[in-house]
């Protein structure tokens, strides 16, 4: 798969950078007996430290600004320390060969790396829970008051006239306030190369506010009438088989209990312009998307324009546990 492939190269590229510098640090410095192998092996140690704490700090479930600093401290010392024991140096000059390693390969990496992400492959967050459980935003970990059904609840809700919407019990479809243990956002990334398909999940610009990102479900393309129906999504009079592993019962903007009824009479059919798209969240019981955007003025019947995309979401991969393709 070309994102894992290119992440790959990206991680090959910066080590080889990353020695690069390192070397060239220990000659600037004056540092006898370091050659190409010795700075491989000091690249690959301190590598090893930063992931190792990294993991550590994931896995306690630390993820507060000042255990980021202490890590961060920590991840330094260790690497000056590191500096020490391999070149046989005190700590002044194993601390400019540091600083001087940090200097020459973000001066060497930064154009790179800039034109990447504009380009080719970014990472995102997103605040929002409208693409939960497939992409999770800030979420809880509760239990439902009446059924006690354990699930992670999604924190925000984007309803663009709310402040906040009620969870939703996804076993007894109860509407609660969830109480429970905070966990983080889904990182992702999102590649720009492809053009997005059906049911691709695509990452683009809100119509009514550009420096706010969104993703949500690509369902219909331009030119197409889009209904949504008995839980699928039809396409010009059709029901649209879903993708395997996509299990959603997409509801009706008149179907959803929490919506407030001035909003329920939404129009249930939409025919797409040229260069037009309709969007959904699979959290289709809290996801402000094309079902809504029709009463906003700017987007027109709920459709997103191709120029507001960013690209098409490939790959989940931090918290660990979360990785996965598209
Ligand atoms: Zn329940």
């Amino acid at each position: 798969m070309i994102v894992l492939a290119i992440l790959g190269g990206v991680i090959i590229v910066s080590l080889v950078f990353q020695t690069f510098a390192m070397w060239l640090s220990t000659r600037i410095c004056r540092v006898p007996g370091v050659g190409i192998s010795r700075a491989v092996i000091a690249v690959l140690l301190i590598t090893a430290i930063g992931l190792g704490i990294t993991v550590a700090t994931w896995s306690l479930g630390a993820n507060t600004l000042a255990m980021s600093i202490f890590t961060l401290a920590l991840n330094i010392a260790l690497q000056i320390t590191l500096f020490r024991w391999l070149f046989r140096t005190g700590i002044g000059k194993a601390t400019l060969v540091w600083l001087l390693m940090i200097g020459i390969g973000v001066s060497l990496a930064l154009p790179g790396a800039l034109i990447l992400r504009a380009k080719v492959l970014e990472s995102f967050i997103v605040s929002a829970g409208s693409m939960h459980p497939t992409i999770r935003g800030p979420h809880i970990q509760t239990t439902c008051p009446k059924c006690k059904f354990q699930f992670d609840a999604p924190l925000a809700v984007e309803w663009h006239d709310l402040r906040r919407a009620p969870v939703v019990c996804p076993q007894c479809h109860d509407l609660f306030d969830a109480k429970g243990r905070g966990a983080s956002a889904d990182r992702f990334m999102v590649y720009k190369l492809d053009k997005p398909k059906r049911w691709d999940i695509v990452a683009f610009r809100n119509p009514l506010n550009q420096r706010e990102n969104y993703i949500k479900r690509l369902v219909g393309l331009p030119g197409e009438t889009v209904e949504i129906a008995n839980g699928e999504v039809v396409i010009n009079g059709r029901p649209e088989p879903k993708p395997a592993g996509l299990d959603v019962k997409y509801l009706a903007a008149s179907e959803i209990k929490s919506l407030p009824s001035s909003m329920r009479s939404l129009p249930a059919r939409v025919t797409l312009g040229e260069n037009e798209y309709y969007m959904l969240g699979d959290n289709t019981e809290a996801s402000s998307d094309s079902r809504f955007w029709g009463t906003q003025g700017k987007a027109r019947d709920g459709a997103i324009p191709g120029d507001l995309f960013i690209g098409v979401v490939r790959l989940t991969y931090w918290p660990p546990s979360r990785w996965r393709t598209f």
